[in-house]
């Protein structure tokens, strides 16, 4: 059977189905295609040289920070160095480039965690994305062992961590 799907490639979403195994479907514009049924079969993606921004839409050369154009990359507060080192979040300081969004993302509740993955790693994550980060990161174990309440406590406790555990693995 051959399906042709055609838009803009998003993120792939993994889910963990009743038997504990993960689920992958592969975003394209308004489809989302079931790879598992796909293992060991022949699978073709073509590329028609079309960059849009993913949270825009407008045509770009390039993209930044994982799929945005450089204004959006620029503006967004998920976009700014502060998601890479959520020690330096600067919400309470008043100078979030959004603070909506940095309401609703960074000032809720965060889990450190520990996950097995290539090795041991810390993390954080939001509450919301347990166990959607483990899924992205690949672990094959992982236990949440501090809860904080706000992205900026994470990154102060994960920061402590990492003078014990060298490999970090950092996340929004
Ligand atoms: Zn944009």
């Amino acid at each position: 059977m051959t399906t042709i799907e055609q838009g803009a490639l998003r993120k792939l979403i993994g889910t963990r189905n009743e038997n504990g195994e993960v689920e992958y479907q592969l975003p394209i514009g308004d489809q989302r295609i079931a790879l598992n049924p796909l293992i060991g079969k022949e699978l073709q993606l073509i590329f028609h040289n079309e960059i849009r921004c993913c949270h825009c839409n407008r045509k770009t050369k390039k993209s930044y920070s994982q799929g945005f154009c450089y204004p959006c990359m620029q503006k967004l507060a998920q976009c700014d160095m502060c998601i890479m080192k959520p020690e330096t979040c600067h919400y309470e300081q008043g100078t979030c480039r959004e603070p909506s969004w940095g309401k609703s993302h960074c000032m809720v509740p965060h889990y450190v965690y520990l996950a097995n993955t290539s090795g041991l790693k810390v993390g954080i994550t939001r509450h919301t994305q347990i166990p959607t980060r483990w899924i992205d990161q690949g672990a094959t174990q992982a236990l949440p062992i501090f809860k904080v309440s706000n992205r900026l406590q994470s990154g102060l406790v994960e920061t402590a961590l990492a003078e014990f555990i060298s490999d970090k693995t950092r996340a929004c």
